[in-house]
């Protein structure tokens, strides 16, 4: 088995890695992993890491869980793809029904894709095709909030308000408008967040005032928009921007591929404003990291304008691995385990303990809007730390724990198989690593 050296060298060679500047990677080392267990990933040199954001926010239930494996397992003897087109079968009929259960049945039709992106897709497409349907072509158009994250495919990216990613491509996307945030952190002096969430949501009323008619929908990402720094709201801002869609006649899509599956306290988000939004995308966590799959949600309105004799008014989007019967096992297992173990009361008990275990970063003076939501955990350092993302990786990859911070906004999204201890090796870790990193360098 090659080591790590060799492995990192001849990926650098071969790989493209996504969002990397390739050159970077002249100084800033690459780690190869090998085997994961639990919390842990182990590399080629046999060093264990432990995972804080559950590779990349997909990782539930800690690496190789054996039930999901086992599921998968199984499915593996029986059927491993089938084009679903014309054809069904049980793991993709079932795992709609549960999901459609789950929203108490709302949200009773399920289309698979096998990303986050390409369910922002789907949304954006039925959305503008509904409209269409209902002969209301001109609404056509999507609202964001700035700072969201909703994917990076071309039409996800114009709904993707964060400069560094769209920049680039500016001329091959549409524009779509971006709101104010409802970011807690743009309280001004004392303003309760609840405030700051109810000024966000008169500014959407506004805009939806003015422009409903060229609108389709608003596109959110529920409680916690993350990719744009774990910027956390009040649920009053989802209950406020549901009045404002519902009153204007506009779609709202609920990106919950980040937030959804316990992440933020509750199964969906969007149940803590008491809501339902007209499409429901999920992805990440839906297969506890196994494989790709994503899933969009939606109501009987919506797939009642498409239910029709002229193959036009049908919604034709398509991907060749949709619904494939391993990652639907894998999903059904994942939906066995929030049952069996009561992964949301256990989870709520737990992020209390490590909110204690947290406390002195709370209280550090160099960090700033320390915050929680669910099992979300976040903080900033000030502004005029250079460098502080790759800098603070590199510290705690040296102490043995696998996190990336977005910009100066760190963040730890933990796989629910952490325990107190593993939760507060990572706290220890990175008061150690803040103390190397932003102490100024001579
Ligand atoms: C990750 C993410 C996406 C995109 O999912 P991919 O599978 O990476 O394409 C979309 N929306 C949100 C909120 C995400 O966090």
């Amino acid at each position: 088995m090659p080591g790590n050296a060799e492995l990192v060298a001849r990926s650098l060679k071969s790989v493209w890695h996504p969002a990397t500047q390739m050159k970077a990677h002249e100084t800033v080392p690459m780690v190869p992993m090998v085997r994961g267990e639990g919390p842990w990933l182990f590399d080629a040199d046999g060093r264990r890491h432990l995972d804080a954001i559950s590779s990349w926010w997909v990782n539930l239930f800690g690496h190789r869980e054996p039930r999901i494996g086992g599921a998968i397992k199984a499915q593996l003897d029986r059927l491993e793809h089938v084009i679903l087109a014309g054809f069904t079968h049980e793991p993709v009929v079932r795992l709609s029904e549960e999901l459609s259960a789950l929203t108490g049945g709302t949200l009773g039709h399920a289309f698979y894709a096998s990303d986050g992106a390409s369910a922002t897709e789907i949304a954006l497409k039925m959305s503008a095709h509904f409209w269409r349907n209902h002969g209301r072509a001109e609404k056509n158009r999507f609202v964001c909030i700035e700072g969201g994250y909703h994917g990076e495919t071309l039409g996800a990216l114009a709904v993707t308000d964060v400069p560094l990613f769209r920049q680039a491509y500016e001329p091959l996307v549409r524009g779509a408008h971006a709101v104010p945030s409802p970011d807690d952190r743009n309280a001004a002096g004392n303003e309760s967040r609840e405030s700051v969430a109810l000024r966000a949501a008169d500014a959407l009323e506004r805009f939806l005032e003015a422009h409903a008619d060229t609108t389709a929908a608003v596109i959110l990402e529920p409680l916690i928009q993350c990719a744009g720094g774990m910027a956390m709201h009040h649920p009053v801002y989802l209950r406020k921007v549901r009045e404002a869609c519902d009153r204007h006649s506009v779609h709202l899509i609920a990106d919950e591929i980040a937030v959804g599956f316990g992440r933020t306290g509750t199964l969906f988000a969007h149940e803590q404003a008491d809501i339902r939004p007209d499409f429901l995308c999920l992805s990440k966590g839906i297969t506890g990291g196994f494989l790709p799959l994503s899933v969009v949600l939606s109501t009987d309105a919506v797939y009642d304008a498409f239910y029709d004799d002229s193959a036009a008014r049908a919604f034709l989007h398509s991907h060749s691995y949709t619904g494939n019967p391993l990652a639907c096992a894998a999903a059904l297992a994942v939906l066995d385990i929030f049952r069996t173990d009561d992964v949301i009361a256990t989870n709520q008990q737990k992020a209390t303990r490590f909110d204690a275990i947290a406390a002195p970063l709370r209280e550090d003076e160099r960090l700033s809007h320390f915050r929680r939501t669910g099992m979300v955990w976040a903080f900033d350092v000030a502004a005029s730390t250079r460098g502080f993302a790759r800098r603070f990786t590199s510290a705690m990859a040296q102490r043995g724990v696998l996190l990336v911070p977005l910009g100066r906004t760190v963040y730890f999204m933990p796989p629910y198989v952490f325990g107190d201890e593993e939760f507060s090796m990572l706290v220890t870790a990175t008061r150690s690593a803040l103390d190397e990193v932003l102490t100024p360098e001579r």
